[in-house]
């Protein structure tokens, strides 16, 4: 039980210092730090956003056990370090989902990008438990500046606005990403219906954006971990 109570603590210790144990990646905390400084010019944030999200994910919890859960988030995390070569920052955002935030340099070409990303985690199974478990990603992506969007945009307006376009990958179908092109951010009350009520966005038509699917056959080239 002393070892058990000190793992916890050294767990918790490497989680108060900005990592997420279980993963490696950054906290939340860590990436806040890290973007704070990007939401400060007179167009508020700018860059991109990325919330990554494994696609039904309790299912593997649910039938091949925790254990094999986690063993698909880390290796999720690791692969999506690869894919995102240089990344601002990467994040275990919480739960299953991964939060990206990418430098202007990276948004010209940003389906291309989300395609390979997708195809980089996706292709390969994950082993766990001796099972091949199939993995598969959502992801919402959005670029500041954003046509419609009224300035300066805060970094938790750039977040809802990455939620937006993830909760739109979900309802499409899954297995793909949402690049949010444009919003109708003109009123308050139109600003309010974005913020809260995603169906209803959607429906009021203001929202334009870009589906993307995944691409096969650019997997990562990945060896075995050494002892
Ligand atoms: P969707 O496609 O809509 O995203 O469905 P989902 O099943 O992926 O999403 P949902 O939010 O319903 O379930 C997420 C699950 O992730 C619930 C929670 O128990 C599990 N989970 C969260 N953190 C961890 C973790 O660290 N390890 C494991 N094994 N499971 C976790
Ligand atoms: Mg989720
Ligand atoms: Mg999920």
């Amino acid at each position: 039980a002393g070892t058990q109570r000190l793992r916890g603590r050294s767990h918790r210790l490497r989680w108060l210092g900005g990592r997420d144990p279980l993963t490696g990646l950054a906290n939340r905390r860590r990436l806040m730090d890290r973007v704070e400084g990007r939401a400060s010019g007179p167009q508020g944030f700018t860059g991109g956003v990325l919330m990554i999200d494994v696609d039904h994910f309790k299912r593997i919890n649910d039938e091949h056990g925790h254990a094999a859960g986690d063993a698909v988030l880390a290796a999720v995390a690791r692969r999506l370090r690869q894919a995102l070569a240089e990344p601002v920052a990467l994040c275990r955002w919480g739960g299953e989902e991964f939060l990206a935030v990418l430098p202007d340099a990276a948004l010209a070409r940003l389906p291309d990008l989300l395609a390979r990303v997708m195809g980089q985690v996706a292709d390969e199974p994950v082993l766990a438990a001796g099972v091949a478990l199939e993995v598969r990603l959502s992801v919402g992506a959005v670029a500041f500046p954003l046509a419609g969007e009224a300035a300066p945009v805060s970094w938790d307006t750039a977040l809802v606005r990455a939620d937006l376009a993830l909760y739109t990958a979900k309802a499409l179908g899954r297995d793909q990403a949402v690049i949010l092109r444009e919003v109708q951010a003109d009123s308050e009350a139109r600003r309010r219906v974005l913020a809260t009520d995603f169906a209803e966005a959607r429906g009021q038509g203001l929202v334009a954006w870009t589906a993307v699917p995944r691409q096969s056959g650019v997997a990562v080239n990945e060896s075995r971990k050494l002892a």
